[in-house]
């Protein structure tokens, strides 16, 4: 049976992330104790030797095993996490590494229209997958962070209209525009602004030069020097 991708189902897998190879254990499971033809997610992110990494599971074109509800196995690509999120907390690495690969998902099949189409198992599904303490939210904050990191990012119009709906909808999206601004000697600058739920965003990096103001980012500290 073949697979058209429409959404993305995020899981975890309920178990602890070892140090050894978990998906080789839950193929096993899904192989052998279940009888599967192969693992049932297209892809499996888990640590390690201390180090993230993604697994490729099944072929996304096939037809996959993680959530059956809503016909789901057959129009969605499922992104397994490695651990309990029932206990534990997930990492900001691994949100950020989650958003990248959906972000790239998402690339690749054009059905999968916008970010609410990335589901919970749980949001389809009756079950606690993928643990109540996965969030959603910090998952589509890391998603408009590498937009809004992104070179690509497309231009799209935020119209006041847009953003009014925006706020109803209970997944927002950003959107960036070209906004001008204006330095203190009057010469002008046209700076990508990032829009989410009726706010805008500029990069430090795009405003600050024209001042005299380098800006860098290491760390997780935002530095900032002189450049004349
Ligand atoms: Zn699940």
């Amino acid at each position: 049976m073949t697979n058209k991708p429409e959404y993305i189902i995020i899981h975890h897998s309920a178990t602890k992330d070892t140090d050894g190879s978990d998906f080789a254990a839950i193929k096993k499971y899904h192989t052998q104790t279940k009888g599967w033809s192969d693992i049932g997610y297209h892809w499996v992110l888990e640590k390690v030797a201390g180090v993230y990494g993604w697994k490729v599971g099944r072929a996304e074109s096939k037809k996959g095993a993680h959530c059956s509800a809503g016909n789901m196995n057959n129009k969605s690509i499922g992104l397994c996490l490695v651990g309990n999120y029932e206990e534990e907390i997930p990492t900001a690495e691994a949100y950020a590494l989650l958003a990248a690969k959906c972000k790239e998902v998402m690339e690749r099949y054009p059905a999968i229209k916008d970010t609410s189409r990335i589901l919970l198992h749980g949001q389809v599904g009756a079950t606690s997958c993928p643990g109540k303490n996965f969030s959603l939210k910090k998952l589509l904050a890391a998603l408009t962070n590498l937009v809004s990191e992104s070179q690509t990012a497309t231009e799209i119009q935020a119209e006041d209209q847009n953003v009014e709906s925006a706020k109803e909808d209970k997944v927002e999206e950003a959107t960036t525009k070209k906004i001008e601004v204006q330095y203190p000697d009057d010469s002008t600058k046209k700076i990508e602004s990032i829009n989410l739920a009726g706010n805008n965003y500029c990069k430090l990096r795009e405003i600050l030069p024209p001042l005299g103001f380098d800006v860098d980012y290491q760390n997780g500290v935002v530095l900032i020097k002189p450049n004349k």
